[in-house]
């Protein structure tokens, strides 16, 4: 006799096992492996998502019942009027287009022992030993004094060289290999290297001697750095700047190529920058998918940036970014709506990947609570660390409403901490929101390896947290 007192998590493979189901994951996933093989920055994500919104008729005129402004081209707000005055509340998805990399420091070049080097500073939180040893592509924007500013992706195409920081080899690694691993990398020594053949010399110095070390004998005409001098013509050349214009740049140094399907079964999803792409990926299709269907509540999708340091900044979720913009909708939509009453009544999700059981480190998960691949989006009452600081926490009510939301679709999903009380732990923009006294929650799919260049997620969870996304703005 089947137990239905006792509760257990629903695989997604169960789930969604008819033809047209799988059909439909494989046709999403491959969307999805597109996306996040060419969005590596927040400012490519961004305007991926507004050119999305812009094909499927959402507007800057809140006249016409859509709306979308961006901030600095770094954070979005897109939302869709519903039947219901503003102040019964919005459906808000909150999702961050930020991701740990490499950022080039704002004077990165340098040259030694004949090495053409940029210096880094990284950005949220990453183990520094992962970036070694591997290609890296470069994301930048540079901004020209005249106002003018272009970006610029180098190592994505095959035909692009990529760049590398090198890694010590294991011969000579012995005594870094005894310290501890927070110790082992430095930040100081992941410099990325960019190029060695030095500038030619005019005619007349090309006879000059070449010292054991890689530099020419320095003649009347031979530069000081000829590597680092090379480097800089050839950024000239390709993009007419010079050293002074990377002083207000962004380059980012990610992992180079497109992500791929990871297993015999092509049921897995690996690539960069998955925390939290895939969630901008799901909140901006639901979105779209839904912009025609009549709804009762504003649906609202909001993509942070600064998430992975904080949420600090004019396009972090701290920011009053989101006010503003809904003081438009309620200028536009519903003058005599209250502003608190409007927040207040929200429902949200804070849309962020959660850390699934590593089948390798079970121990520092709890099993019980602990997110499985594949067992649909993983929601999480509060984040935050030892006893729940820095978080929000969800009301009962709330997790019961999202439960009810889910189960009406037979969308798996599975209510889960991130690792071991006191073993650490992690926040998302849940706080943010939940500042302004709406219900909120934390959901997004599992993944393995966060934050590494190579994240792991199930195309089953990808399929299911859609799902779960479009039930929740139609709520
Ligand atoms: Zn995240």
């Amino acid at each position: 006799m089947a137990n239905d007192l006792e509760y257990k998590p629903k695989s997604c493979w169960e789930a969604y096992n008819s033809a047209g189901d799988r059909e439909n994951m494989n046709h999403l996933a491959e969307r999805y492996i597109e996306f996040i093989s060419t969005c590596k920055t927040e400012w490519e994500t961004i305007t991926w998502a507004l050119e999305r919104l812009k094909e499927a008729g959402v507007t800057h005129n809140p006249e016409k019942g859509t709306y979308c402004r961006t901030l600095k081209g770094k954070t979005l707000f897109a939302a869709k009027r519903g039947s219901e005055p503003l102040d019964k509340g919005l459906r808000l998805i909150a999702a961050h287009a930020d991701t740990p990399r490499l950022d080039f420091k704002q004077r990165p070049l340098y040259e030694e022992i004949g090495m053409g080097q940029a210096k880094t500073h990284y950005y949220g939180g990453i183990r520094k030993h992962q970036w070694m040893a591997r290609a890296l592509a470069l994301h930048g924007l540079v901004a020209r004094e005249d106002g003018g500013f272009f970006t610029f992706v180098l190592g994505e195409d095959p035909a692009d060289p990529v760049f590398t920081i090198a890694d010590l080899l294991p011969h000579l690694a012995q005594k870094q290999s005894e310290k501890p691993l927070k110790d082992a990398f430095e930040a100081e020594k992941m410099n990325i290297i960019l190029g060695h053949q030095p500038l030619d010399a005019p005619e007349d110095q090309s006879k000059a001697e070449t010292t054991p070390c890689g530099k020419k004998e320095e003649g009347e005409n031979t530069p000081k750095d000829p590597v680092k001098t090379h480097i800089l013509k050839l950024l000239n050349e390709r993009f007419s700047i010079r050293e002074e214009d990377l002083q207000s740049s962004e380059i980012h140094a990610v992992p180079a190529g497109a992500a791929r399907r990871v297993g015999l079964d092509n049921a897995m999803i690996g690539g960069y920058g998955q925390d939290d792409r895939i969630c901008v990926f799901l909140a901006i299709e639901a979105m779209v998918a839904l912009v025609q269907a009549p709804c009762a509540h504003t649906q609202v999708i909001i993509l942070w940036d600064k998430e992975e340091i904080g949420s600090e900044g004019a396009t972090g979720a701290k920011s009053r970014f989101m006010e503003y913009c809904v003081h438009d909708l309620m200028a536009a939509w519903s003058p005599e709506a209250v502003f608190g009453d409007v927040m207040q009544n929200t429902r949200a999700l804070s849309a962020d990947v959660n850390a699934a059981l590593d089948p390798d480190y079970p121990d520092v998960h709890e099993r019980l609570n602990s997110a499985l691949l594949g067992y649909g989006p993983a929601m999480s009452k509060f984040t935050g660390h030892r006893g729940k600081y820095e978080s929000s926490d969800a009301t009962a009510q709330y997790v019961a409403f999202i439960r009810n939301v889910l189960n009406r679709e037979a969308i798996p999903w599975q209510l889960v901490e991130m690792g071991r009380v006191d073993n650490g732990g992690g926040g998302t923009v849940a706080m943010h929101l939940a500042n302004y006294g709406m219900d909120v929650i934390d959901m997004g799919p599992s993944v393995l390896s966060m934050h590494s260049p190579f994240e792991l997620t199930s195309v089953a969870d990808l399929y299911a947290t859609h799902k779960a996304f479009s039930a929740f703005l139609k709520s």
